[in-house]
C-alpha cells in the first residue's frame, strides 16, 4: 500500500480535515476514478468562501495543489 502524502493544516482554520470525492467511471470490468476532488469545510470566520474545492485527476495530485497552497503567499 502506498502511502499518502500528508495534509498541511489549513493556513485560515488550522484544521487538516478534508473528504475526498471520486469521479468513477465504469468500463465493463472495473472502475476507474476519473478524478478526485477535495473538500474543506474552512472553520475560520475571516474567509468568505468556507467551502474549499480542488479537483485533479487523483488524491495525491490534490494534496499536492493544497499543500503548495498553503506554503504560497495566500
Ligand atoms: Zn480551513
Amino acid at each position: 500500500m502506498r502511502e499518502r502524502p500528508i495534509l498541511k493544516p489549513c493556513p485560515f482554520c488550522g484544521a487538516g480535515e478534508a473528504s475526498f470525492d471520486h469521479m468513477t467511471h465504469w468500463t465493463g470490468q472495473r472502475s476507474v476514478i476519473v478524478n478526485s476532488t477535495l473538500r474543506h469545510w474552512c472553520e475560520s470566520e475571516d474567509t468568505r468562501h468556507p467551502l474549499i474545492t480542488i479537483t485533479r485527476s487523483n488524491d495525491d495530485d490534490c494534496i499536492a495543489v493544497w499543500n503548495k497552497r498553503i506554503g504560497g503567499d495566500v
